[in-house]
């Protein structure tokens, strides 16, 4: 699942898609949250399903074509207000790795707290037991970092503390639409961190991948016959000897793929990983150049966004746009890539992805006219007049009008 590319609806909201292979297990883990919150009695959280798609996936790894439909989510949980304040995210702090931002749904922790010290504004005390610390919100729309301990005192409230737990239960729910593991959200620095160097784990990940396919966490989790790439490469840090296979199949590409994953990650620039809070975390961990537990599944995850992002790179380079603006075209058995709908100041508007050859093509359509259920691939004859060339996600297209469509 794509972690860098959050979209979100029309209120900002993020929206989380969801493979719908996984949906269910998601929706259990996602009842399991909500049971949580009713029993705080604290406040909602809702998943509001808002489109389904089928997206002709490539694996990066294998370069197969996946058809997947995925479910487009959004998950309602605002937080209580309590008092005149409001929780808007939560700070781990790492001595090494520096400081790792979680912002709420619905809510953006300020970027300048990307450089804040684990400390307490409201007793003062720059060394806090636990690591984690919360970014609260005034009504004036000032915030405070506080310590957990302090939030009881702070918010000055005896439920403060029902609030702080309803806290991460949203962003729990959060984490497991995203594919982050559990035991990442509520790690809390509890355990002893221990740490293994980036370029020799991210080798390991680029061989595992190679090998055995690419598997996040979450979907280890839903899954008992599936180890997560993350946790495999872990283990086999830990016991080499269980790994020949792996080690003798560890070439020089895999390592030079860590390096090239590891340096594109510590050149993100400033724009971007302000913008971007998942953006900013592989950049923090790139830059520390080693990872704890904890952060594994975010590591891991820097070779596949990696690969995407040069593979979007080399695919801008590729793709053309197609005739002249305004020109009327026959296009013959294009093919059908995938559809989406949404609800704009004039009804419903259905987008149309076609390609062929070096060409995407788009239509906006009032009409819905191709069923969603249709297969990816399936070829049709179009007419239409060309409206626009135009850039998207950094791939050349030409925006259709007025199309007749009829499959092939
Ligand atoms: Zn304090």
């Amino acid at each position: 699942m794509t972690k860098d590319e959050r979209r979100t609806d029309k209120s900002g909201r993020p929206i989380y898609s969801i493979p719908a292979y996984r949906y269910e297990s998601f929706m259990t883990v996602i009842r399991r949250y909500q049971r949580k919150a009713e029993r705080l009695g604290v406040g909602v959280l809702e998943v509001e399903k808002i489109e389904e798609r089928i997206i002709n996936r490539i694996d990066p790894v294998t370069e197969q074509q996946k058809l997947v439909k995925y479910h487009d989510v959004v998950i309602e949980g605002t937080a209580p207000k309590l008092s005149d304040w409001e929780f808007v995210g939560r700070l781990e702090h790492d001595e090494i790795i520096g400081t790792i931002l979680r912002s709420a749904p619905e809510k953006s922790i300020p970027a300048e707290y990307q450089k804040a010290e684990q400390k307490c504004e409201h007793c003062n005390k720059d060394w806090i037991r636990r690591k984690d610390t919360f970014i609260v919100q005034y009504i004036d729309g000032t915030y405070k970092q506080v310590g957990r301990q302090c939030i009881r005192d702070f918010l000055g409230h005896k439920d403060a503390d029902k609030v702080a737990q309803w806290f991460e239960v949203i962003l729990a729910a959060e984490s497991a639409a995203i594919g982050e593991e559990e035991s990442d959200v509520f790690s809390g620095g509890m355990s002893q961190p221990e740490y293994f160097k980036l370029d020799s784990f991210l080798s390991k990940v680029s061989t595992i991948i190679r090998l055995h396919g690419w598997v996040s966490r979450s979907d280890a989790k839903y899954d008992d016959y599936k180890n997560a790439t993350a946790d495999i490469a872990l283990n086999w840090i830990f016991k080499p000897s269980d790994f020949k296979e792996e080690t003798e199949a560890q070439n020089d590409d895999d390592l030079k793929l860590a390096r090239k994953a590891v340096e594109w990650a510590q050149g993100l620039n400033g724009d971007e990983i302000s913008d971007n809070e998942y953006l900013y975390n592989i950049h923090m961990i790139s830059l520390a150049e080693i990872t704890d537990y904890w952060k594994a599944g975010y590591a891991a995850s820097i070779i596949s966004s990696y690969k995407r992002t040069a593979e979007k790179a080399a695919q801008s380079a590729e793709t053309e746009y197609y005739g002249k603006i305004s020109d009327k075209v026959i296009l013959e058995a294009i093919e059908y890539q995938w559809s989406t709908s949404f609800e704009g100041q004039y009804g419903t508007t259905t987008i149309y992805k076609f390609k062929k050859d070096n060409y995407l093509f788009t239509w906006f359509s009032s009409k819905e006219v191709i069923s969603v259920a249709t297969a990816v691939g399936t070829k049709f004859n179009l007419t239409g007049t060309i409206k626009d060339h135009n850039e998207y996600k950094g791939e050349k297209q030409t925006v259709l009008t007025r199309c007749k469509v009829e499959e092939c």
